[in-house]
């Protein structure tokens, strides 16, 4: 399996705009980061925030301008955690995929469905909705797809399980995991989950901080485990990481845009 993190901030991208603090201003390439986006075996699209139209052009990139890494033509299914803005604004740009060789499926859950046409269309003849019960499991290509409940405040939110031969799961935003859904997640060989904050210095109801994830991933028995969806009260790229380690392991990580792993 081929998981590459397109982008991994909070809400917001950083650095801020306007903001002087650590984060904001360091120079490593790691600590500029894009709206969490994950693409799965360059086919699986997880979420699709507002910087969708840069992650697939590349241009985001901090590594090159036009990193023409990712083919937006190879896209088979998209799949959506919840509709909040920063996991579904790029939907107006998926609407127009030029040479895509025919139009490509959303599985979504419905109660999502519901709220993201409050916010924005999914439709234009590029895209395809499929409406997907959770804890259902469905196959794109060879891979077992499974949404399951989460709780992520008061928005219907779900987190998703991908097994082809490893078993991904993708948690971006939540405060709460049921016991139902820790069971379908549990020793998992990749956990990507939500690090909004580090502790609860401006952790917001909705999210967990990044040290409640490393008592999660623990308890879930997780094998590696990738911090996305990072906020602006937590610290630098370099710092985190040597946090993670001295206080959870080395299998614990804080991703970053462009990461790619091979599991
Ligand atoms: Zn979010
Ligand atoms: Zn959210």
């Amino acid at each position: 399996m081929k998981i590459k993190f397109l982008g991994t901030s909070a809400g917001w991208p950083l650095p801020r705009l306007g903001c002087n603090c650590e984060i904001c201003k360091s120079t490593d390439p790691k600590d500029r980061r894009t709206r969490t986006q994950i693409l799965i075996n360059e086919s699986i699209l997880l979420d699709a925030g507002p910087d969708t139209y840069h992650h697939l052009t590349g241009d985001s990139s901090p590594k090159a301008q036009n990193d023409r890494s990712v083919d937006p033509t190879k896209i088979e299914a998209i799949l959506v955690s919840h509709a909040h803005l920063d996991h579904i604004e790029g939907f107006w740009d998926l609407t127009h995929i030029y040479n895509a060789y025919k139009p490509i499926p959303v599985y979504i859950v419905q109660s999502v469905l519901n709220d993201v046409r409050k916010f924005i269309g999914i439709h234009g003849q590029n895209l395809k909705t499929h409406v997907v019960k959770p804890n259902q499991p469905f196959e794109i290509n060879h891979a077992k797809v499974e949404y399951f409940p989460v709780i992520h405040g008061k928005t219907p939110a779900f987190g998703i399980k991908v097994k082809d031969g490893p078993i991904l799961a993708y948690i971006p935003d939540f405060n709460k995991i049921l016991p139902s859904s820790q069971k379908i997640i549990r020793d998992c060989h990749v956990l990507i989950i939500d690090g909004s904050s580090l502790s609860k210095i401006g952790q917001t109801k909705g999210h967990i901080s990044i040290n409640d994830g490393i008592q999660i991933a623990k308890n879930l028995r997780a094998k590696n485990v990738y911090f996305v969806h990072i906020g602006h009260k937590t610290g630098t790229h370099k710092f985190l990481e040597e946090y993670l380690r001295q206080n959870a392991g080395p299998s614990f990580h804080i991703a970053f845009d462009t990461l790619e792993l091979v599991v």
